[in-house]
C-alpha cells in the first residue's frame, strides 16, 4: 500500500510552500516545472509579512526596497504617501525558491492535480499522469482557479483580469517609490501602477473592475503616461494574471480540507495584493493541522484584510467617486503633506465641506472615513 501523508498541499506558490514550512510528513503538489515561473505578479510585499513570519529580507530575493508610495490623480497631481513600515518589491522566482528551500514538505512539480476524491477519512489526490497521491488533511493553496475550491468546496469565486508587463524604460526608476495611478475615465473600477524592479527596469500594470478594454487602456497608459515620464520602453516580459475577488465570504474548512491564499479569495480588497495574506493563511492552516483543530483555522485569520467586508463597502465607494471628487480628495491630502493618517482625524470633516464635490458626496465619504479608521485600529 503507497504512503498515506498527514497532508497533501496543492500548489508551490507563496501559501502552499509557507504551509510547507511548518509540516513534515507532507507532500506539495505542483503543475509547473520551475518553482517561482511563470511570474505573474507585480511583486510587491509590504514589510509585515515578512516581520510576522519571521523572514529576514534577503537581497538575493529582494529587487527593489519601498519607503514611498505616490499617488497619481486623474489631473496629474502627485501626492506623497508617507509609508510607515515600508515593503519590497521582491525577485519572486527566487523568493518562491527560497521559500522552497525552507519547507519541511516534499514538493513534486509537474504534477497537476485533475480529479481528487474522498474514501472514508482519506483524501485522494490523482494528478494528470495518472498518480494517486493520499492524505488525511487536504490543503487548497492552487490560486485563483483552484481546483480543490471547485471540486471539494464547490465554490465559485470572481476573477478580474490584471494586464502587466516587466519593461524595459529609457530613463531612470525610482527605485524606493510605488506609483499609483487612479483615474476613473482611463482605468475604471481599477487602477495603474509602477514597480520598480531596477534602475531602467518596472513592473507596469494595470487592473480594471469595469467591463472596459484593458488592452486599449494598457496601450493609452504606456504612450500617454510612460512614455511622458520613463521615455521610451521595451516590452521585456508578459506578467499578466487573473486575481480572485471575494464578493462573498466562502467556507474555508471542509472534511479536512482547507483553502489558503488566492483558492480562498483572500486578496487585500482595495490593493487587490494577496502574498502576504496567503502566507499568513498557509502558517495557520498548517498550525491548525498539528494543533488537530482544523476547524479553528478561520478564525485564526479573520483578522487578515480579506475578511473585513468594511474594505469593501470601502472599495465600492471609493470607484464610485468621479474624477472631479478624487482631484479634491488630493488636494485635501497635498496640504497634510501627504499624511494619510491625517484623514483619521475628524476635524479635517470642515475642510471637506468646502469642496463642492466632496460636499456632494459627503455622506459617502464619512463612511470611508469610519473604515478607514476602524482599518488602522486592526493588529498588523
Ligand atoms: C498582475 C498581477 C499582479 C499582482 N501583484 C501583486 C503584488 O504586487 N503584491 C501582492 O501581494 N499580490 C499581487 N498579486 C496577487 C498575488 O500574485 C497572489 O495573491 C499570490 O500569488 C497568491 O499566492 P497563492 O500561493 O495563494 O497562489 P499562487 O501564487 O497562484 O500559487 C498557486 C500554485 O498552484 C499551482 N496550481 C494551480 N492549479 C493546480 C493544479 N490543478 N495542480 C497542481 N498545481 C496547481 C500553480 O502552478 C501555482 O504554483 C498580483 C496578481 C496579479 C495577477
Amino acid at each position: 500500500m503507497e504512503r498515506i501523508f498527514e497532508t497533501i498541499i496543492v500548489g508551490a506558490g507563496p501559501g502552499g510552500l509557507t504551509a510547507g514550512r511548518y509540516l513534515d510528513d507532507a507532500l506539495i503538489l505542483d503543475q509547473k516545472e520551475e518553482i517561482g515561473l511563470p511570474v505573474q505578479c507585480a511583486e510587491g510585499l509590504a514589510k509585515k509579512f515578512l516581520d510576522r513570519l519571521g523572514i529576514q529580507p534577503n537581497p538575493n530575493w529582494i529587487s527593489a526596497t519601498i519607503d514611498n508610495t505616490q499617488i497619481i490623480l486623474p489631473n496629474e497631481k502627485v501626492i506623497n504617501l508617507r509609508v510607515k513600515n515600508g515593503g519590497y518589491i521582491l525577485d519572486r522566482v527566487n523568493f518562491e525558491k527560497f521559500l522552497a528551500g525552507i519547507c519541511r514538505a516534499e514538493i513534486r512539480l509537474q504534477k497537476r492535480v485533475t480529479e481528487i476524491e474522498k474514501e472514508g477519512e482519506i483524501w485522494q489526490v490523482k494528478t494528470q499522469n495518472n498518480e494517486t497521491f493520499r492524505s488525511k488533511y487536504l490543503i487548497g493553496a492552487d490560486g485563483p482557479l483552484s481546483i480543490v475550491r471547485r471540486k471539494v468546496f464547490q465554490e465559485e469565486v470572481a476573477v478580474y483580469p490584471c494586464l502587466e508587463y516587466l519593461v524595459e524604460v529609457e530613463k531612470e526608476v525610482d527605485c524606493s517609490t510605488i506609483k499609483i495611478y487612479f483615474d476613473q475615465e482611463r482605468f475604471p473600477l481599477g487602477y495603474a501602477w509602477i514597480f520598480p524592479k531596477s534602475k531602467n527596469t518596472a513592473n507596469i500594470g494595470l487592473g480594471s473592475g469595469g467591463k472596459t478594454d484593458l488592452k486599449a487602456q494598457f496601450k493609452d497608459f504606456m504612450e500617454k503616461t510612460i512614455k511622458k515620464e520613463l521615455g521610451n520602453y521595451k516590452f521585456l516580459k508578459n506578467i499578466s494574471g487573473i486575481i480572485p475577488w471575494g464578493k462573498k465570504p466562502i467556507k474555508l474548512v471542509k472534511d479536512n480540507a482547507l483553502l489558503v491564499g488566492d483558492a480562498g479569495a483572500m486578496v487585500d480588497p482595495i490593493s487587490g495584493g494577496g502574498i502576504g495574506n496567503a502566507m499568513i493563511a498557509g502558517e495557520q492552516a498548517a498550525k491548525s493541522i498539528l494543533s488537530k483543530n482544523v476547524n479553528s483555522y478561520p478564525s485564526k485569520i479573520k483578522f487578515l484584510s480579506c475578511f473585513n467586508r468594511d474594505l469593501f463597502s470601502a472599495q465600492k465607494i471609493f470607484y464610485s467617486f468621479d474624477n472631479p471628487t478624487l482631484n479634491e480628495i488630493g488636494e485635501i491630502l497635498e496640504k497634510a503633506d501627504g499624511d494619510i493618517f491625517y484623514l483619521k482625524n475628524f476635524s479635517v470633516f470642515p475642510k471637506f465641506l468646502l469642496k463642492p464635490n466632496l460636499r456632494k458626496n459627503i455622506f459617502k465619504f464619512l463612511k470611508l472615513l469610519f473604515v478607514y479608521r476602524n482599518y488602522t485600529r486592526l493588529p498588523n
